[in-house]
């Protein structure tokens, strides 16, 4: 009898467990439009100019690796704070958003997950029905009961955002609820600015708790046209979450890196929260890792390589775009009658083709292409020489 007698093997994770397959399996064909990874028009992980720029820059002056701060490396913070909420912008000029580094966007989420486990024991969670699969299990090992909102209607391929709106109006008051600020994960669907209006309405109406999960900023129409959301909750006068994820805006993956910012309603408030996020990551990981961090800060702080960003994430979201309209004509090309239009309204990496759990299954299985069992495929991971290919094979099973 051992202390571990008892232990029950977990299910692998849903996505992480199609790479698995997806390595294992020998058809030379085979394309991965499973996990949420840009790759670059000749299937390669791009690594940023701007990043190899920093990089070099960071690397004429070597500096020793010390402890970094609780709360990360202040200028990074510092360019989060501009990023999300503007630089001009009355929050960040007075000081009342609390900003800490993450490890990635999942990191961030989950020091905010820990950190109002504390404040509001008794809060519910509410994701969105469907959401990124963490969201669920993240909030749920920071001990809350998750529900979920409506959001997507299977039926009609389309926003279900009269079921959204009336499960935020029915919440009760401190819910929290989990947002995307833009390009959802998985539907790629996102709601209009009148949409966020009734949604901010709703949400201030019934004093719920906004987080805002934000890890595609720039992916769906532009850095400060995604981040327009934010700037909607600091007008309707609500305190609320933001995390951030660099993981795909810098192409910096494995170096985990994003942040968590509240708004508070003032300085003072601030301070107090920052106070509290730190003794949330001192008792976790206690402080967070360098690299990363100042690759980003280096890039966010210096005018020449900030422009070199803009330039290189306006061109990942371009090429999205070209590969959502390719697959549209390429599937009615290859007999599809249905009609796909829809793959052009999504924004993001993802699109929710529709397909039922049978034909993605049939897809790995005889045509290597593989998707999510729910119908989700990374669209940035279609380039000008697999997309034909698919096309094909998601022709022959519809
Ligand atoms: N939120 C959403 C909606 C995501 O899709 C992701 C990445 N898949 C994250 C958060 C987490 O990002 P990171 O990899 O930076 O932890």
């Amino acid at each position: 009898m051992s202390l571990f007698s008892a232990v029950e093997l977990a299910p692998r994770d849903p996505i992480l467990g199609l790479n698995e397959q997806f390595a294992a399996d020998t058809n030379p064909n085979k394309v991965n439009l499973g996990v949420g990874v840009y790759f670059d028009e000749n299937g390669k992980l791009p690594l940023l100019a701007c990043v190899q720029a920093a990089e070099k820059a960071m690397m004429a002056t070597p500096k020793p690796r010390g402890y970094l701060p609780i709360d990360g490396i202040a200028a990074y913070d510092d360019g989060v704070k501009k990023l999300v909420f503007g630089a001009d912008s009355e929050p960040y000029r007075s000081g009342r958003v609390a900003t800490v580094q993450g490890l990635g966007g999942t990191g961030a989420l989950k020091i905010g997950a820990d950190f109002l486990k504390h404040l509001n024991p008794k809060a519910k969670v509410l994701i969105s029905d469907p959401s990124w699969e963490n969201h669920r299990a993240l909030f749920t090992q920071a001990g809350f009961e998750v529900g979920t909102y409506r959001y997507y209607d299977a039926a009609t391929r389309q926003l279900d955002f009269d079921g959204m709106l009336a499960d935020l109006q029915a919440a009760a008051a401190g819910t929290i609820v989990v947002l995307h600020a833009c390009c959802h994960n998985p539907t790629g669907y996102d709601i209009t600015p009148a949409q966020w209006d009734q949604v901010i309405a709703a949400v201030k109406a019934r004093g719920l708790t906004p987080f805002l999960d934000m890890a595609y900023q720039g992916f769906a129409d532009g850095i400060a046209e995604d981040g327009a959301v934010i700037g909607k909750f600091v007008a309707a006068g609500l305190t609320f979450f933001v995390s951030t994820s660099f993981s795909k805006s810098f192409s910096l993956y494995g170096e985990r890196v994003g942040a968590l910012s509240v708004l508070c309603t003032d300085k003072e408030e601030a301070a107090r929260v920052l106070s509290q996020l730190k003794i949330m990551i001192r008792t976790n990981y206690s402080n967070p890792p360098t690299h990363g961090g100042a690759v980003v800060a280096t890039v966010l702080g210096d005018a020449a390589l900030r422009a070199q960003w803009e330039q290189e994430l306006a061109g990942m979201r371009t090429r999205i775009k070209a590969m959502r309209q390719a697959l549209v004509k390429g599937l009615k090309a290859a007999g599809v009658k249905k009609d796909m239009g829809f793959i052009t309204t999504q924004v993001g990496m993802f699109s929710y083709s529709g397909l039922s759990k049978d034909q993605m299954v049939r897809l790995r299985n005889e045509f290597g292409v593989y998707g999510t069992d729910t119908g989700r495929m990374c669209v940035a991971a279609l380039n000008e020489k697999n997309i034909d290919y698919v096309c094909q094979s998601i022709a022959k099973v519809m």
